[in-house]
């Protein structure tokens, strides 16, 4: 199998002190003792998941947390050690690489602890795993009601050790948020009595980044870890949590100008002619598009910066460009010149949740397409 590479127009350039930047301003938020397990679920957003994973590492991040047990195998492979939650937990035919490479799973049903014991039983392992709750997701885990009994049978089962309860906001990343309190609540008398029980739990989880920007009320019951994922590329879980820290953004894209072409008034641009030049208007045509991973709605929305100047985006983003407009520009600038779509030159900066409204969708969406289509540097 073949792919053809990507572009050397562009790249993404990922800088791996803003995430450790992020993570301290984090953890100034987190109350003591609370730990912070790193999400690199997708590649860690698009910012590539071994050197972000080595980074948070360094950094002291108490955790690792990914989607798949594949990304943990990956992890392993690189060397990194410590815990590794999958939030998707597993197929049962997937319990031996979960145990061969100490993964901890998410998991709400009794045949996936089933399995994953039988798997340490024939490794001679002990192998760890979180009780997944659905507390209001409506997405995994095993509902409030029989989260309990469903604990006590899987604590029962030989080769396993459940570290923590898990579950997962809906509505986090809004201040006062209502739902996200009930949940919070729900999560955390079945944490407190499942202590009392004699069960220590010391890994559960609750919050991700919105949790943390803006903690849901009347949650006495201290969970062990946080799972951070888009706060630490510097994104925000929901506009509502802008400013609560100081986030720097971790990812810059940046392509050329392939051509700067001058159009009549009136002249229609891009697919369907959506813009129409009002005046005789100098365009810059940029070297990418929707194939390399930006946003095809941001057709007509979105501004690039050159030279430190914002050109807006003009008619509709086709598959390998995209036309802004140079109206002000002096010095024209010259086919070649460097063109951010995300990230800061000079003054400016396009934000991934600036670029995601532009776009119709959130920062999460922007990093990953932009991550999985390009090269990609990483500065420390
Ligand atoms: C993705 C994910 C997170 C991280 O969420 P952010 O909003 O990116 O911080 C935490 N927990 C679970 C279960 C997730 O799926």
């Amino acid at each position: 199998m073949s792919r053809v590479a990507p572009s050397p127009d562009n790249l993404v350039t990922v800088d791996l002190a803003a995430i450790s930047s992020n993570l301290a301003a984090l953890r100034a938020l987190l109350p003591e003792g609370l730990g912070v397990a790193g999400v690199v679920k997708a590649d860690a957003y698009g910012h590539g998941i071994v050197p972000v994973a080595g980074r948070l590492k360094t950094e002291g991040a108490e955790a690792l947390a990914v989607a798949l047990p594949n990304e943990g195998a990956l992890l392993r492979r690189a060397g990194i050690q410590g815990p590794i939650m999958v939030f998707m937990g597993l197929t049962p035919e997937q319990a031996p690489l979960a145990v061969a490479h100490g993964l901890s799973p998410f998991l709400g049903v009794w045949d996936d602890f089933a399995a994953l014991s039988q798997a340490a039983q024939a490794a001679g392992k002990q192998a760890t795993c979180h009780l997944k709750i659905d507390t209001g997701m409506s997405r995994l885990g095993v509902t409030p009601e029989e989260a309990l009994d469903l604990l006590e049978r899987a604590a029962a089962l030989p080769g396993l050790k459940i570290e923590g309860l898990a579950s997962h906001l809906a509505t986090s990343g809004v201040p006062g948020d209502a739902t996200a309190q009930k949940q919070a609540q729900v999560f955390s008398s079945l944490l407190a009595e499942a202590r009392r029980r004699g069960h220590a739990l010391a890994g559960s989880s609750l919050e991700a980044s919105g949790g943390v920007l803006a903690p849901p009320a009347g949650a006495p019951e201290p969970p062990g870890l946080t799972r951070l994922g888009i706060s630490l590329y510097g994104g925000l879980p929901a506009p509502q949590s802008l400013g609560i820290a100081p986030l720097r953004t971790a990812m810059r894209f940046t392509s050329r100008l392939a051509a700067v072409r001058r159009v009549p008034a009136g002249a229609g641009v891009s697919y369907g002619h959506t813009w129409k030049a009002p005046r005789d208007t100098w365009l810059g045509v940029v070297a990418a598009g929707y194939s390399d991973g930006y946003p095809r709605h941001a057709s007509n929305q979105a501004q690039v910066l050159i030279q430190g100047k914002p050109a807006p985006v003009r008619g509709r983003v086709c598959m390998n460009a995209i036309m802004v407009d140079l109206t002000g520009f002096d010095p024209l600038p010259q086919p070649g010149e460097e063109v951010v779509l995300l990230g800061r030159s000079g003054e400016r900066e396009i934000t991934a949740d600036q670029l995601g409204e532009w776009a119709g969708t959130i920062s999460y969406e922007i990093t990953c397409s932009l991550g999985a289509a390009n090269r990609r540097r990483h500065r420390s």
